[in-house]
């Protein structure tokens, strides 16, 4: 982070020092949350979690060269040294505060990003574009929720220009905390699907849900939503600041003439009337349509098409998002991080348009977080792969045997189901041939990397 006067992140925490502290004029580079990744002259704040209460660790912090903790509690028994302790209600409420006054006091521009799917690929393509023209820091890895976020801006550097920011959410209101923290200048919404249904109760709840974060960006701000989402235009009517829109197909900034290639999709990008020719190395067309959201904000921020084009060529993801892994000549795409049926079909359709003559395997595990929805997600989901024409469709757990047998029932050539991931392992072992390729995808709690795991160690 920039570096700030103790005292100023007290005062934004409204925090009180505790009153044998010294108050000292000192300023500090670094917030964390994390007892065991302290440095000398970092901030502490003290979180209490289901499984854990971080004010436990304040000896080992103080220890480790703490300048200062936050917490809610002082315990006697402590010998805090030099240590400042920044007493507060609640430390969780004083990390939100603390960001929300450090992203006011810094003045970086901040793109807000939302949606069911693609929030961490999109995050990542954004920061890409972004920071073409300005320095850029945006959410490590898929740290999006109510103390991510909060880290996240803490984090900006002196020198960062722009923070770009996902914005997770489960249960309702969740996203209006996040604004609230992150006031965003700009926002993105990459669609309105079916992911936390469970929690949300219907896809319109979502969509309002969504609509949070681009309704609350100020006039002078940009929002760029999905042109092919079906909420677009309802979120756009509670929108102040200008609207863009892009997509595949449609959009002020357009994507078309797809032509996927199992390294990535080479398409053209309409930007209203100039067209560039562009590469993404990552495959599948909802990648297209996410890469096509963030050009448009780098486009908004007057980065040339030419420049966008350029660099989305050097595109890389965070993990386990399409990433493509070639194993004994087999094609492995591991889209195992995480899974919703919108997201396992992008997946499926993805693996069935691969021109290649070797044989088109899914591989699939579980969704979870469908609530009621649980038992139609997979069927449809299973009937939705067995029209692609694949070879194989097999999957790996109780519930995914749903996406099987729905396969089955609707003409799927092969299926199967197998109780672990090794007994899968085995089975693809014996039938893969090089040039075959295989979609690797379900919930994080389905694990579905641990098949490559198999593979890899053979
Ligand atoms: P989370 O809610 O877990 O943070 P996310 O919204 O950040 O997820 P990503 O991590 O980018 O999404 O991608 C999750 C999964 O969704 C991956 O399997 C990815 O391939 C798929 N995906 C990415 N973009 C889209 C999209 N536009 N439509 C459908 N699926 C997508
Ligand atoms: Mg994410």
């Amino acid at each position: 982070m920039k570096p700030i006067a103790l005292q100023t992140l007290a005062d934004f925490a409204e925090g009180r020092y505790a009153a044998e502290s010294l108050v000292l004029p000192q300023s500090v580079t670094r917030v964390t949350t994390d007892s065991r990744n302290v440095g000398s002259g970092d901030v502490f704040v003290a979180l209490a979690g289901d499984r854990f209460d971080a004010h436990d660790f304040i000896p080992q912090v103080v220890a480790a060269g703490a300048a200062a903790v936050v917490v809610s509690r002082v315990d006697p028994a402590w010998d805090l040294g030099a240590c400042l302790v920044i007493e507060v209600p609640d430390t969780l409420l004083a990390l939100q505060n603390m960001a929300r006054g450090y992203r006011a006091w810094h003045q970086p521009l901040i793109v807000g990003l939302t949606g069911s799917n693609g929030k961490t690929s999109t995050k990542d393509l954004t920061a890409l574009v972004m920071g073409l023209k300005m320095q850029t820091r945006a959410t490590l890895g898929n740290l999006n929720n109510h103390i991510g976020l909060p880290l996240t801006l803490l984090s900006l550097a002196e020198g960062d220009e722009c923070g770009v920011v996902e914005m997770g959410m489960n249960h309702p209101g969740e996203i209006k905390t996040l604004v609230d923290i992150a006031l965003p200048d700009a926002a993105i919404v990459t669609n309105v699907g079916m992911a936390h249904i469970e929690y949300m109760g219907s896809q319109d709840a979502i969509g309002w849900e969504k609509g949070t974060l681009p309704a609350n960006v100020h006039a002078e701000g940009v929002v760029v939503l999905n042109a092919n989402d079906k909420y677009t235009p309802l979120i756009s009517r509670h929108c102040q600041a200008t609207v863009f829109t892009a997509g595949t197909g449609a959009g002020d900034v357009r994507a078309f003439d797809l032509q996927p290639g199992p390294d990535g999709t080479r398409f053209k990008l309409d930007f209203s009337g100039e067209v560039v020719e562009t590469f993404l190395p990552v495959m599948g067309d909802h990648m297209v349509g996410n890469a096509a959201l963030a050009a448009c904000m780098g486009w908004a921020h007057g980065i040339s098409p030419a420049d966008i084009a350029q660099g989305l060529s050097q595109a890389r993801l965070t993990g386990g998002r399409m990433e493509t892994k070639t194993v004994q000549g087999i094609l492995f795409i591991d889209d195992s991080y995480n899974a919703n049926p919108d997201s396992m079909k992008a997946g499926l359709v993805t693996l069935a348009s691969l021109s290649i003559p070797g044989q088109k395997i899914a591989v699939l595990g579980r969704m979870g977080e469908l609530g009621a929805h649980a038992q139609s997600g997979h069927e449809d989901v299973g009937r939705f792969a067995a029209e692609l024409g694949l070879t194989a469709l097999y999957t790996v757990g109780d519930e995914a045997a749903l996406i099987s047998q729905a396969a089955q029932a609707a003409g799927q050539a092969e299926t199967l189901n197998f109780p672990s991931h090794e007994a899968c392992a085995a089975h693809l072992k014996k039938m893969l041939q090089p040039g075959d390729a295989v979609l690797l995808k379900g919930s994080r709690s389905a694990g579905m990397e641990k098949v490559l795991l198999h593979f890899q160690s053979a």
